[in-house]
């Protein structure tokens, strides 16, 4: 973070400074756990579910918090004092966002249904090979997860890549309050969280905040071939870049193939350039995920050739997904469990379909907060599955029993075998019995189920 004294934080925050030491500085960075807390940090007490911040103050006084974020005051640290420390940190973080961007630090935010973390971490490696670049680690991508990012930026900081997840309608724009971007790249819309907001088009209606909050100088980086993110190109006042597969986008990828291990290479056609991408990351997602980093990266000026080259060498960052490990005993498994929606869910499906295998074998659990549509989805996911010649599906827990009716249907007609399991400890007893070496095993559902321990042990099964 840039170096603060106390008494602009508390202006910044329109906060009351308490207890000694109020002259002090914020020389580290800002932080919600005590146990990371260093010398010359913030610490902001956050009143948690299970956990109250507010019973950790002493603890980050000890560890050398220069003050706290809290709602009242402490006698072991100075503290600014405020009715509510999320929305503080908030306020804190635009004051730095806005110090940053007058020196000329562009804002690039990211929104979709999938391929947020994906694509946020294809264009931090791309924009690092530019000019110092701050990406928040994991989906930091909500109001805690959003501010903090912008904290971690400072003085040097020439880009700062913003993943901003939509939790309800006006969220994204309360983000882009926070935080306004210069780029603004949405992804596609798809069913996450169908349930929250009733509608597909609630759910484009939400995203749209970010075009929405783009000035006349910025640029939207949109999906061609999502015809909601498409239409988006109405609701803003800034330049479209149109990224996609079709004709008339405006940075292209063509002959896109996929490698016996899943990864695609394609060809950039951008600004009349052509340029060959040759990515490290596993799923033909990846070659949109790819585009719209690509876009967002000419945005800020990088040239056709120093993009195609950083995404051929960006690596994959985030844990739980499509992260492939190899048994010894020749057995892949691709850990996809971080999260999973009916997209992603196909998505993953088509990567591991197209990977070079003996069998290959989907262990799936059920995907959360669908809504009314949930059981309609989740069997017609089991027939996609069995349909897009998945050999083997396994479906985990009392929630995805209609992906193990829906595929026994489809597999029936296709010859295609799959069984349900009513816990993680059943599908790695069945599997121990059936892998064999060649076999591909993907592993998916939503966070909530917990899959990424089934992959760890099927890794150490081998
Ligand atoms: P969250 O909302 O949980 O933060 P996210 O949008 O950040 O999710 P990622 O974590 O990048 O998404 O990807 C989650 C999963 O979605 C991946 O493991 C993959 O299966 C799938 N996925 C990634 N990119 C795409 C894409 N462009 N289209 C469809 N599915 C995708
Ligand atoms: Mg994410």
């Amino acid at each position: 973070m840039i170096e603060l004294s106390l008494a602009e934080i508390s202006a910044l925050v329109g906060g009351e400074l308490t207890g000694a030491g109020g002259h002090g500085r914020v020389t580290g960075s800002v932080t919600l756990d005590s146990r990371t807390v260093g010398a010359g940090d913030l610490f902001v007490a956050v009143p948690g579910e299970r956990v109250d911040g507010h019973d950790f103050v002493d603890a980050a006084a000890a560890s050398g918090a220069v003050a706290a974020l809290t709602t009242r005051p402490h006698d072991s640290l100075a503290c600014v004092v405020v009715p509510d420390p999320v929305a503080a940190l908030g306020r804190l973080a635009a004051g730095v966002h806005e110090r940053l961007s007058a020196r000329g630090m562009a804002t690039l935010g990211i929104t979709g249904s999938s391929g947020k973390t994906s694509t946020k971490d294809l264009l931090g490696q791309v924009l690092a090979t530019a000019g110092p670049t701050v990406s928040p680690p994991g989906s930091y991508n909500n109001d805690i997860g959003l501010p903090l990012t912008v904290l971690g930026a400072d003085e040097r900081t020439r880009f700062l890549v913003l993943e901003m997840g939509s939790r309800g309608p006006g969220h994204i724009a309360r983000l882009c309050r926070v935080a306004p971007p210069q780029v603004g790249v949405v992804l596609n819309v798809g069913s996450a969280h169908l349930g929250e907001f009733g509608s597909p088009e609630g759910i484009a209606a939400a995203k749209g905040e970010l075009v929405e909050a783009l000035p006349e100088h910025g640029t939207a980086v949109l999906t061609h071939d999502d015809p909601r993110v498409r239409g988006m190109a109405a609701r803003t006042r800034a330049r479209v870049l149109a990224v996609g597969r079709g004709h008339d986008a405006d940075v292209r990828a063509t002959d896109v193939v996929l490698d016996p291990s899943g990864r695609a290479r394609f060809t950039l056609l951008a600004a009349d350039e052509a340029h060959a991408v040759d990515l490290r990351v596993v799923g033909e997602h990846q070659v949109a995920n790819a585009l719209s980093a690509a876009g967002a990266a000419l945005a800020v000026g990088m040239t056709p050739a120093a993009v195609a080259e950083a995404l051929s060498a960006a690596e994959s960052r985030s844990r739980w997904r499509m992260e492939v490990g190899r048994r010894p005993d020749g057995v892949t498994v691709v850990n996809d469990a971080y999260n999973a929606n009916p997209e992603s869910m196909r998505a993953a499906l088509a990567a591991l379909t197209g990977m070079a295998g003996e069998r290959r074998i989907a262990v799936l659990g059920a995907m959360a907060e669908l809504g009314e549509g949930a059981a309609a989805e989740h069997e017609r996911l089991g027939r996609d599955a069995a349909a897009a010649g998945v050999d083997l599906i396994v479906a985990v827990g009392a929630d995805a029993v209609g992906i193990a009716e829906g595929a026994t249907a489809a597999g029936r007609r296709a010859g295609k075998e799959s069984v349900h399991v009513p816990d993680r400890a059943a599908a790695r007893e069945l599997l121990a019995h059936l892998l064999r070496p060649g076999d591909v095993v993907l592993v998916k559902a939503s966070r909530s189920y917990g899959l990424e321990l089934l992959a760890a042990d099927l890794l150490t099964d081998g």
